[in-house]
């Protein structure tokens, strides 16, 4: 549960009924999440308007909810538009990079959560596991909707051309202080610069502190963001 001091006690999920689909906030209900914290009441409206967001918020403050929402909510609106039998339904919209295999397996548990009612109409592949470069490139055989990996790992697989992100709607990085410490700094530079991502997609950028290094990731990943910082008058 995150820190009582951090939910919103003005809001509810159903206040959102009106920008997240009815098999997301089902979902929601049945994983506990009555109320959202505030990191969430605030991105998940701005994300949802296409905004760039850099949200600072502390550890347990419910940072993977409030991308997650955003990026599948989106998934769900675009294939919304496209006829059943239309090709480009099925293609990789959004990409979460995170610094360890193990938050890897957590944020697609969460997605694996949020998508409960949601069938096989949004896919998901953690291919950051320890698995091997042929079993990873057969989970992206069928372009999932949404990729979660460590940045060494997305940027092999873009190499090898097993992972193609030009449908790309929605690019995550998670933990955004720590992704750089655990010497993931060139590989997501090289995802930014190597000619792999479309001209316009919409960025995340989530971390509990203000670093250097998350400046330096601002300019490279985000366009006139909405900055969300949640810290200041909590303690
Ligand atoms: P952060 O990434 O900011 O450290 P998490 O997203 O990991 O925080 O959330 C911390 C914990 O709080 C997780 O166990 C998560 O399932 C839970 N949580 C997040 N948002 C809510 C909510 N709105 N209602 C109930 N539980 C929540
Ligand atoms: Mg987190």
């Amino acid at each position: 549960m995150p820190d009582a001091r951090l939910v919103d006690s003005n809001a509810t999920f159903a206040s959102f009924a009106h920008i997240l689909d009815a098999r997301l906030l089902r979902a929601l209900a049945d994983m506990g999440f009555a109320r959202p914290t505030l990191v969430q009441t605030k991105a998940i409206p701005l994300a949802l308007e296409n905004r760039d967001i850099l949200a600072r918020a502390r550890t347990g403050s419910g940072k993977t909810a409030s991308y997650c929402i955003p990026v599948v909510q989106k998934i769900l609106s675009a294939k919304a538009n496209l006829p059943e039998e239309d090709p480009a339904r099925q293609a990789t919209r959004g990409l979460i990079l995170v610094p360890t295999r193990e938050l890897a397996e957590q944020v697609s548990a969460h997605l694996r959560g949020l998508l409960a009612y949601c069938d096989q109409d949004v896919t998901v592949a953690n291919v950051s596991g320890g698995t091997t470069t042929h079993l990873q490139k057969s989970l992206l055989s069928d372009n999932p909707d949404v990729v979660v990996a460590t940045p060494s790992r997305a940027l092999a697989l873009l190499q090898s051309k097993a992972l193609s992100l030009t449908s790309l709607d929605s690019l995550v990085i998670d933990e955004a202080d720590l992704i750089l410490s655990y010497g993931h700094d060139e590989d997501v530079r090289q995802i930014f610069g190597g000619g792999y991502l479309p001209k316009v997609f919409q960025s995340f950028l989530m971390s509990a502190t203000m670093t250097d290094d998350v400046e330096a990731l601002k300019g490279l990943a985000l366009r006139n963001p909405a900055i969300l910082k949640l810290e200041e008058d909590e303690d």
